[in-house]
């Protein structure tokens, strides 16, 4: 089967890498350890293997011609129709990318549940950006959400993630999707707080359900992930939501202080919070320098050091 055609798609600007290349290593159909609830694909039997997938020449040529097609790109997007991680050459293919791609990043987004696989963690260790899932803690909601493959454990997962973290000296994101009356409970987001304290990620994006799902589920609102933000004290948390409501207030010196000491703020969350009163006190106090801007994995915080 030739695959060249579908392997890759963009190159598309993203908001948070600027033009991106995306590269698909299950292009033929879906093939996934998991068959979460709120994929955006169509449900599907769990595999362990991906059985059909492109060759690592294939896709080292197909990101070849789109480089000398399109010379400015900012970073390969490494997804699939499923989950990366699954694709049985995956460290053959990052040493072959690595050699191509001269100033562009590399990024990989998995849902995290062959962390524990030693051969898999090394790879991962060779991204500059790794963004990983992660829905739940206790096993009873893994299980319900993310509809694991058997003998997935979440706990390894966990443990691993803690010690990936601690490995890595490129970007390692968090991902964690909020699905309405099943991890957004007081005890899981509380598990979860507790596991992403330990693991200690650059950035935690959450997020909820923003095209159809595979199953009859449903999003959260927006306040609820603002509270469960809010929660996530002293963690770099980004919300990602699309059509976020616009509520500016005004804020004193000695509240910005307070708030950010409590949780870093997103510009987008600046932007949807703050008056432009507010706005000129936070820009004078990242100028005295009582408050910095840090960029993690291409999203920008204020955030006291
Ligand atoms: S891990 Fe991703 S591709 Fe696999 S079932 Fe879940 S959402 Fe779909």
């Amino acid at each position: 089967m030739s695959y060249s055609n579908s392997i890759i798609f963009g190159p598309i600007p993203s908001r948070r890498f600027g033009i991106s290349l995306g590269v698909d290593l299950s292009p033929s159909s879906k093939q996934c350890n998991f068959d979460c609830l709120y994929c955006e694909l169509e449900g599907s039997k769990t595999v362990d293997s991906m059985i059909s997938y492109p060759k690592v020449k294939e896709v080292i040529e197909a990101v070849q011609e789109s480089f000398d097609k399109h010379p400015k790109i900012d970073v390969i997007t490494v997804t699939a129709n499923g989950e990366p991680t699954l694709y049985p050459k995956l460290d053959e293919l990052i040493d072959e990318v690595n050699i191509i791609k001269n100033n562009t990043k590399t990024l990989i987004l998995s849902n995290g549940s062959k962390i524990y696989d030693e051969n898999i963690f090394n790879t991962l260790l060779k991204f500059d950006t790794v963004k990983l899932s992660l829905d739940c803690v206790s096993a009873k909601c893994f299980k319900k959400l993310d509809r694991n493959h058997k003998g997935i454990d979440v706990q390894k997962i966990v443990s691993s993630m803690i010690e990936f973290s601690k490995t890595t000296r490129n970007q390692f994101v968090l991902e964690i999707l909020f699905v309405k009356d099943i991890n957004d409970k007081e005890e899981e987001i509380n598990l979860l707080y507790d596991a992403v304290k330990k693991i200690n990620p650059s950035r935690v994006d959450i997020g909820t359900i923003d095209r159809p799902p595979a199953y009859d589920v449903k999003p959260v609102s927006f306040e609820s992930l603002e509270y469960i933000a809010n929660k996530f004290e002293g963690i770099n948390v980004n919300i990602a939501y699309k059509k976020r409501p616009k509520q500016t207030n005004s804020f004193s010196k000695d509240e910005i202080i307070s708030m950010l000491k409590r949780r870093p703020l997103t510009f987008e969350d600046i932007d949807n919070l703050f008056d432009d009163n507010s706005k000129n006190i936070l820009k004078n106090l990242a100028e005295l320098k009582i408050v910095s801007i840090i960029d993690s994995g291409g999203v920008n915080f204020y955030k006291i050091l």
